[in-house]
């Protein structure tokens, strides 16, 4: 193993242990999707509150489920609190940009330094790639965050 598979378990360990930004929001005025994994058995529940500029001012993530979903949730959250709602696509696209595999197999690239300095914690899932299985565990929370935002233009 080496020493950058170490720290990106560790990072996946700590947002397990000490999920960020856990709990409920009230809606209205915040948004709440729900997403179901049913190859795993994950559930993720986001609260999605955007204030009027546009920026997400909070989001709060409930469920269950295995390690990598919840602490995919957890850098979720982190990740895009803050941010405006633009932004927040923006970073999704690269999150499921790191999250697909080679059409043909191949053995994916270590990321680059521009790509882990974007997604942050975040890329300490590109590991998971290897287990197609989980990849809808990593992904979970993005395609619920997704609905979250899909409500928002409704
Ligand atoms: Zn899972």
């Amino acid at each position: 193993m080496t020493d950058l598979e170490d720290l990106y378990r560790e990072i996946i360990l700590d947002h397990y242990r000490s999920p960020r930004n856990s709990g409920e929001l009230e809606t209205p005025p915040a948004h709440r999707a729900e997403g179901f994994n049913p190859l795993c058995g994950d559930e993720i529940v986001v609260y999605l509150l955007v204030a009027d500029d546009g920026t997400i001012a909070d989001i709060k993530i409930g469920g269950q489920g295995c390690s990598i979903s919840q602490s995919s949730a957890s850098m979720m959250s982190a990740a895009v609190k803050g941010k405006t709602v633009a932004q927040v696509r923006d970073l999704m696209k690269s999150f499921k940009g790191l999250m697909s595999i080679a059409a043909d197999g191949a053995e994916l690239a270590e990321p680059s330094p521009s790509e882990i300095r974007e997604l942050g914690d975040l890329a300490a899932l590109r590991g998971v790639v290897k287990f197609p299985t989980r990849i809808k565990c990593a992904t979970l929370s993005w395609n619920t965050l997704d609905q979250a935002l899909a409500e928002l233009d409704a």
